[in-house]
């Protein structure tokens, strides 16, 4: 979103909004995801944060990682599981979830149907760490996080 702020913006059919482009999740190849595409909702000089919709396609998911800053995030969309620091959770519908700073998180879709969620983050921020070999060797000695990972090619 550039230029002077729209003060309405219509739904459009598919979770789309007027005049907000659908852009890719990250660059290709910085990090492991798939199937996931980002709209940027709000963003506004004077609101120092900005909400984006993220969508992934079936069995898509975002890149597993952690920093500094704080998510707020809303299930939109379909079903799906969230890793969250030691902890996988089923996600549905209007579901809340808060990731802390310096939490390992994760989302993705059921196989079946895509899942989109709301996430609000602060607009000045620090860059995401991906995990290391020795992060992901503890991450995994829960069997439960050991199976979501083993779902998002193990990373
Ligand atoms: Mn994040």
């Amino acid at each position: 979103m550039t230029g002077r702020t729209k003060l309405f913006r219509a739904a459009r059919d598919g979770f789309r909004w007027e005049d907000v482009a659908t852009l890719a999740y990250k660059q290709e190849g910085s990090a492991a995801f798939r199937d996931i595409s980002r709209q940027v909702l709000f963003e506004h000089p004077d609101l120092g944060c900005q909400l984006r919709y993220f969508e992934m396609q079936p069995g898509g998911y975002s890149t597993l990682e952690r920093h500094e800053h704080v998510h707020a995030v809303m299930i939109l969309r379909g079903h799906g599981e969230c890793l969250l620091g030691q902890d996988v959770r089923r996600v549905k519908p209007h579901d809340l979830v808060t990731i802390p700073a310096m939490t390992w998180h994760q989302f993705r879709a059921d196989d079946g149907e895509a899942m989109g969620f709301l996430c609000m983050v602060n607009a000045v921020r620090d860059k995401p760490l991906l995990p290391t070999g020795e992060d992901l060797a503890a991450l995994g000695r829960d069997p439960r996080v050991r199976a979501f990972l083993a779902r998002t090619g193990g990373r």
